[in-house]
C-alpha cells in the first residue's frame, strides 16, 4: 500500500503495530472520515488497528507523552458520529483487528472476547457452542462490535428481556489514559474467574459503560451467556389505535413475556417495513411482533397464549406471524434492505411506554406539516420493549433523493426536539444528540462526569471534546 507518511507519530507508531497496521494515507483516512451516518467533524489524521492489550498500551503511552489525541473506534457503524474526532491531529485506534473469543467460562456462564469482535460473529460462535447471548447486540449487528456497543449504550435484538448492551457485561478490560491496563467486576482479584460485575468495591464496571470512549480503550469484555433455546413461538396482533396497542404492549412487557417485542405506531410504518402486510385489515392501524424464547416447548407456546390474551383483552385481532418471522430470522440482515427507500434520518430514543402516543401525537403533527409522504419521504416509528418497562423509540425517515435532504433535515430536527420535549432521553449521544442532550443536562450530572474524566485523563487525551457540545 502505497503511503504518505506525514504525521509526525507514524514511524513510532509503525514500530509498536507494523507498518501494515498504521496509515495516514489519504484515501485510508478519507473512508474513516465518516460513520453510518451523515453528519461529519475531522478527519482522523492517522489509522491504527493494534491486535493485542500490549500494542493498545504502547500507543496510549506514546499518545499521552506527545500529547496526541486517541479515538477508538469499533465498526464505525454508529448513525450519530460518535466515533469521529472533533480535533485535529486524532490518531484513530481501530480494534476490529482483536476479535478473538479469549475464553467461554462455562462454570460461570460468562464469555469474555475482545473488543473488537463483531456481534454477528460472536452469536454464530456461541451457538456452535450450545449457548446464546442475552442482548445479541444492535441491528447493525452485522458490523457493529461489542466494544463499540459497551461504549455507546447501543440496544437491539433481545433488549426486550435482556435490556440494553451495558445491562449484559460482567467485566471489562480498559487501557487508561496512563497506559496501565483496569480490569473491572471480579477482575480486581487475579485468582478470580470472571463472574460478577458488583463485588468487593464500588462498581467500575459502569464507569466505563457509555463513555463513548472518553475514559479509557476498552480492549476485552466479559458478557453473561445463556443456554441456547430451540422453541420460539411468534406472534403479531393488530390494533385499531396506537393507545390500545401500547396499551398491550405495555402489559406484555411488564410481564417479562417476550425475547423480543416490537411496536409498529401507525399503518404507514407497517407499509414501508413490510409492503402489503395490512391490505387484507383495513381496520388496523397499529401491531406489535412477538417472539418467545424457551428451553421448553410448552413454556414456549404457553407464553405466546398469554400474549394472545392480553391483545385480544385490549380489542387486538391476530395477523398471523409472518411479521415477527421475519423480524427474528433475519437478524441482522433486516435494516439494512430499507436503505432501498433512501437515506435514514433517525430519533433513536428511550421512553417509557405509556409516552408512546404523545411522541407520535407530536411527530405526525410534523410528518403532516412538512407533506412528507407527498414528497415521497417516508417513514417507520416504531418501539422495541426494553428491560421492565420501557422501551426505544425509532422514528425514521427516508429521504429518497438529495433534493429532499433539506426539507428531510427540517422535518428530523423537529422531531429531534419533540422526542427531547416529550420525555424521551437517547441512549447514545454523539453529534447527533449532544448538543439537545447538554442544553437539558443538570449541572451535578456534567461535573461529576468532569471530575472523573480530569482524574482518569488529565491531559484530555481520550476523544477531546466530547460531551461539550463542541464540534
Ligand atoms: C443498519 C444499521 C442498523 C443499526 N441498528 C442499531 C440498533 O438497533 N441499535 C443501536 O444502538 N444502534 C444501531 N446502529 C448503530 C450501530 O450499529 C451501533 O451503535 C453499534 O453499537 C456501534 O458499534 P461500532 O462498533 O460500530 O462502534 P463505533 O461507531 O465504531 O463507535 C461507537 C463509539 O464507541 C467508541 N468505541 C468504539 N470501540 C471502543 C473501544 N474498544 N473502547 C472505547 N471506546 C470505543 C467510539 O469512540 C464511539 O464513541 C445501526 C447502524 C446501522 C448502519
Amino acid at each position: 500500500m502505497a503511503t504518505n507518511s506525514v504525521h509526525p507519530l507514524h514511524a513510532d507508531i509503525a514500530s509498536i503495530v507494523g507498518e501494515p497496521n498504521v496509515s495516514d494515507n489519504p484515501v485510508i483516512i478519507s473512508a474513516y472520515s465518516r460513520d453510518a451516518c451523515h453528519l461529519t467533524a475531522e478527519r482522523p489524521a492517522i489509522v491504527v488497528m493494534p491486535r493485542s492489550v500490549e500494542e493498545v498500551q504502547a500507543i496510549v503511552k506514546l499518545c499521552a507523552e506527545r500529547g496526541t489525541p486517541i479515538v477508538p473506534a469499533g465498526g464505525r457503524n454508529g448513525i450519530c458520529g460518535a466515533c469521529l474526532p472533533r480535533t485535529d491531529n486524532a490518531v484513530m485506534l481501530d480494534l476490529v483487528k482483536m476479535d478473538r473469543i479469549v475464553k467461554l467460562d462455562e462454570d460461570v456462564m460468562t464469555v469474555t472476547v475482545e473488543a473488537g469482535l463483531r456481534w454477528a460473529e460472536l452469536i454464530h460462535r456461541l451457538d456452535e457452542r450450545g449457548y446464546k447471548l442475552g442482548f445479541r447486540g444492535p441491528y447493525g449487528g452485522n458490523v457493529g462490535t461489542v466494544g463499540g456497543s459497551v461504549s455507546i449504550n447501543s440496544i437491539g435484538y433481545a433488549a426486550s428481556k435482556y435490556g440494553p448492551s451495558p445491562e449484559n457485561f460482567v467485566s471489562l478490560e480498559v487501557v487508561l489514559a496512563d497506559g496501565r491496563v483496569l480490569r473491572t467486576g471480579t477482575g480486581w482479584n487475579p485468582d478470580a474467574q470472571l463472574f460478577g460485575r458488583y463485588s468487593t468495591y464500588n462498581d467500575l464496571t459502569g464507569l466505563f459503560l457509555g463513555d463513548h470512549g472518553t475514559l479509557g480503550v476498552k480492549t476485552k469484555v466479559t458478557l453473561k451467556v445463556y443456554p441456547k433455546a430451540t422453541h420460539i413461538t411468534y406472534g403479531d396482533f393488530g390494533f385499531k389505535t396506537l393507545e390500545n396497542a401500547v396499551a398491550a404492549f405495555h402489559e406484555v412487557q411488564k410481564r417479562g413475556l417476550t425475547e423480543e417485542l416490537n411496536l409498529l405506531a401507525d399503518r404507514q410504518s407497517t407499509d414501508t417495513f413490510f409492503p402489503g402486510f395490512l391490505d387484507s385489515h383495513p381496520e388496523i392501524h397499529s401491531m406489535f411482533a412477538s417472539i418467545v424464547q424457551e428451553t421448553d416447548e410448552v413454556l414456549a407456546k404457553r407464553k405466546m397464549e398469554i400474549i394472545r390474551e392480553i391483545a385480544f383483552a385490549h380489542g387486538g385481532k391476530d395477523l398471523g406471524n409472518f411479521a415477527s418471522q421475519m423480524h427474528w430470522r433475519e437478524l441482522f440482515n433486516l435494516v439494512q434492505p430499507l436503505y432501498n427507500n433512501g437515506f435514514w434520518l433517525n430519533t433513536c430514543h428511550l421512553r417509557p411506554i405509556p409516552t408512546i402516543p404523545k411522541l407520535m401525537k407530536g411527530v405526525w403533527a410534523i410528518f403532516e406539516r412538512h407533506k412528507l409522504l407527498k414528497n415521497g419521504i417516508k417513514w417507520i416509528a416504531s418501539c422495541l420493549g426494553s428491560e421492565r418497562t420501557y422501551a426505544t423509540g425509532w422514528v425514521t425517515i427516508f429521504v429518497p433523493t438529495k433534493d429532499k435532504m433539506d426539507l428531510g433535515l427540517r422535518a428530523w430536527n423537529e422531531m429531534l426536539d419533540t422526542v427531547i420535549a416529550t420525555g424521551g432521553c437517547p441512549y447514545w449521544n454523539g453529534l447527533l444528540w449532544e448538543k439537545r442532550a447538554l442544553a437539558k443536562t443538570r449541572s451535578e450530572f456534567m461535573d461529576t462526569y468532569w471530575a472523573v474524566k480530569k482524574a482518569l485523563d488529565p491531559r484530555g487525551v481520550f476523544s477531546p471534546m466530547v460531551f461539550t457540545g463542541g464540534d
